[in-house]
């Protein structure tokens, strides 16, 4: 469904993806782990368009997207979470849902409220539909940061860090709706430092640093590996 070839990104001096290559499936779960600041959060912004490639092909559903808008993306079905929620904070739940889905759908406004109030349930949110966002838990700010990209009715779903900043028992919760959504067939690229909860889900994990794919494979075989033991020296993995 995703494809990038040598896609290479720079600020100034600083190479921030370096030739990076490699493809999803339709249906796959990829995790991306890395150190701060190896690009990953950049990786996720040259997908949506947010960020344009300084050189490289970037192609989804089979087209080249390498230079198409961000707004053209998402309609085609690349949608995101962003690693700082920014809801609409005046807006409630419910409105927050329809915005997006206006941005990143359209259709017919029936059919959007249909939507929105399925991803509400989807995500738990059902109870919150009418709270203003700027009241919410973290937990749900999380949770509402993925309905919001559910709302764009997206193929491909970009995840950064979700499940950062949650007590066990909520990132257990989140992690149940992330597989649920997982199991009814969207693919899912996830970026993730909660590593038990990322591989829980994915089928593969991509190890980026210096902007560089350094590796690429099973959980298993990448969490034992020595660079990856060494960039999480002390952390739980
Ligand atoms: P983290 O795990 O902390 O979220 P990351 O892997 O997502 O890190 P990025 O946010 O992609 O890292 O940033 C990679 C590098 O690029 C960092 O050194 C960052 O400071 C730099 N950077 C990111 N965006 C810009 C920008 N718009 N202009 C200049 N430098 C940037
Ligand atoms: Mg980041």
């Amino acid at each position: 469904i995703l494809k990038l070839e040598n896609v290479s990104k720079s600020f100034g001096a600083l190479k921030v993806a370096d030739s990076v290559t490699f493809a999803v499936p339709r249906g796959e779960a990829l995790g991306i782990i890395g150190p701060n600041g190896a690009g990953k959060s950049t990786l996720f912004n040259l997908i949506t368009g947010n960020l344009l490639a300084n050189a490289g092909r970037i192609e989804f559903l089979g087209r080249d997207v390498t230079r198409a808008p961000a707004m053209e993306r998402v309609r085609m079905g690349v949608g995101r979470s962003f690693q700082i929620p920014q809801p609409f904070e005046g807006l409630t739940v419910f409105e927050n849902l329809l915005t997006a889905a206006a941005f990143g759908r359209g259709g017919r406004e029936a059919e959007m409220v249909e939507d929105c109030a399925r991803i509400l349930d989807e995500t738990e949110l059902l109870k919150k539909a009418n709270v203003v966002a700027g009241t919410l838990s973290l937990l749900d700010r999380k949770r509402l940061e993925l309905a919001r990209a559910l709302a764009t009715d997206p193929q491909l779903l970009l995840l950064d860090e979700i499940a950062g900043g949650l007590t066990e028992g909520e990132c257990k919760a989140l992690v149940a709706t992330i597989r649920s959504i997982h199991a009814k067939g969207t693919t899912i690229i996830w970026i993730e430092h909660v590593l038990h909860a990322l591989n829980s889900v994915v089928e593969r994990l991509l190890v980026l640093d210096f902007g560089r794919v350094i590796g690429l494979g099973a959980p298993d075989a990448i969490m034992a590996s020595k660079e990856v033991r060494e960039i999480y020296l002390g952390l739980e993995v």
